[in-house]
């Protein structure tokens, strides 16, 4: 992928809505900076004895609307703009679905794959008692990313327990249930990108009578979970393409998505199972789809391969997958972008419930959780349709004007420019 900086694009998309506003420059200036950031080096007993160092960050964007809320992410290709960029847009995403949360990010440059289960327990307790005194659930609350899993969130929210001096769950969501985790936090993400993908569907493909045609960057969390869900609305979805960084496969047909869900647990990799052909993921990007839904990394669509995507629609369940060049040429192709700010804001959402779960001590069935995440999901959508249609901008500059404008009135409310 490439190798833009993402903080620049997201700063990008904010000049955007902040011209479309007409933003005091007081708050401009306020939200263009990271409020705290910290970079740590964590010492890791090896199993072979040895110490490696390892370097970490925690990013806090801004708290005028809440605590810090953000996941961590473990990657080789970890740095500070990438954790700044994804801390700017845990603050929109937050405002957009009206979570009562700031925006943070953190971040270790690893290759958790490298480690043993002992190795990754360590980095991840050294994390959190290297940043234990600016997380907490009043402060800043973390959860899963990439390469991040609720066994791992378990350990850091019993490293923070054992420093604070009392069990704390609401340090971090995203945990195992048995820990405090909320039912149906490890679907979330996906789950509310299908909510809003469906009522856009309803519009957008209103007419068209045959399954809609998806094709799939990223098969995680996000991805994967998506790709069930949809496969199970099988006269209205056809996955017809799925990948990982390894690569991808593709049935026009229709892929059995349960199957390669398996096939990918016992292998490791998607691709080399004869059901289905190899593609790579350039390839997979450019297949004539109705719905593309990147699901792994930033600046995955970009100047170069933006003029070859075919699909109608864009649903962004990755964080800051189209570089602004590439969004221009996508809008002048028609193609509708449904921003990751509110396409992917389900795990942030059930992140604020598992949270709320975990202050009050009384936990939800998936059913309360469900009918709370489609409200939301939906609601925020609709509001960000009519702003689009108000206002006649796309729908990430719309998003944009929701989110910004009320962390603006939560600055000027708390005096952050007096
Ligand atoms: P994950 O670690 O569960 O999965 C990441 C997937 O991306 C893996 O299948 C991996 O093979 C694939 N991948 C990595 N590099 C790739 C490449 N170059 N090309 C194709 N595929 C590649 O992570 P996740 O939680 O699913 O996160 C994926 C995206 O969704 C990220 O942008 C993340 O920030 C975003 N997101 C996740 C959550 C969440 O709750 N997990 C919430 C909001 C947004």
């Amino acid at each position: 992928m490439s190798k833009t900086n993402p903080y620049t694009n997201a700063l990008q998309q904010l000049h955007k809505a902040s011209e479309i506003l007409q933003l005091d420059s007081n708050v401009l200036n306020v939200l263009e900076q990271p409020q705290k950031v910290m970079l740590v080096s964590i010492p890791v007993r090896m199993d072979d004895g040895t110490v490696r160092v390892f370097v970490g960050y925690r990013v806090q964007h801004n708290n005028a609307r809440g605590p810090y809320k953000g996941g961590i992410r473990f990657h080789p290709e970890v740095d500070l703009d990438e954790v700044k960029a994804l801390a700017f847009w845990m603050s929109m995403k937050t405002a957009v679905l009206d979570v009562p949360f700031g925006g943070a990010k953190g971040g270790i440059t690893v290759n958790p794959r490298e480690l043993s289960t002992g190795e990754l327990e360590r980095l991840s307790r050294g994390y959190v008692r290297e940043t234990f005194k600016i997380i907490g659930p009043d402060l800043d609350i973390p959860a899963p990313d990439v390469y991040t899993t609720s066994q791992i969130m378990a350990w850091m929210m019993d490293e923070y327990s054992h420093l604070a001096g009392q069990y704390s769950p609401g340090a971090f969501t995203g945990k195992p249930i048995e820990v405090g985790g909320s039912i149906d936090r490890d679907t979330a993400t996906a789950q509310g990108g299908v909510y809003v993908l469906l009522k856009a569907a309803e519009e957008l493909f209103a007419k068209q009578t045959a399954p809609l045609k998806v094709a799939i960057q990223g098969f995680g969390n996000a991805g994967s979970i998506a790709a069930e869900l949809l496969y199970y609305f099988d006269s209205k979805f056809r996955i017809v393409a799925v990948s990982d960084s390894k690569g991808g496969i593709y049935d026009e047909k229709g892929l059995d998505v349960p199957f390669a869900i398996c096939y990918k647990k016992e292998n490791g990799i998607l691709t080399g199972y004869d059901k289905a052909k190899s593609i790579t993921n350039a390839e997979l990007l450019a297949l004539d789809v109705d719905i593309l839904i990147p699901a792994a990394l930033e600046n995955a669509i970009n100047e170069l391969n933006a003029p070859k995507v075919k699909a109608k629609v864009i649903l962004e369940l990755a964080n800051g997958p189209i570089t602004p060049e590439a969004e221009e040429i996508l809008l002048k192709n028609d193609i509708v972008v449904i921003p990751d700010i509110l396409a992917n804001a389900g795990g942030v959402t059930v992140s604020y419930f598992e949270w709320t779960q975990n202050r009050s001590g009384y936990y939800w069935s998936s059913e309360e959780v469900q009918e709370k995440l489609k409200r939301k999901m939906e609601s925020s959508f609709e509001k960000v349709v009519a702003l689009a249609d108000e206002y006649k901008i796309d729908l990430r500059t719309a998003a944009y004007l929701s989110a910004v404008s009320k962390i603006a009135r939560a600055q000027n409310d708390l005096g952050f420019h007096s």
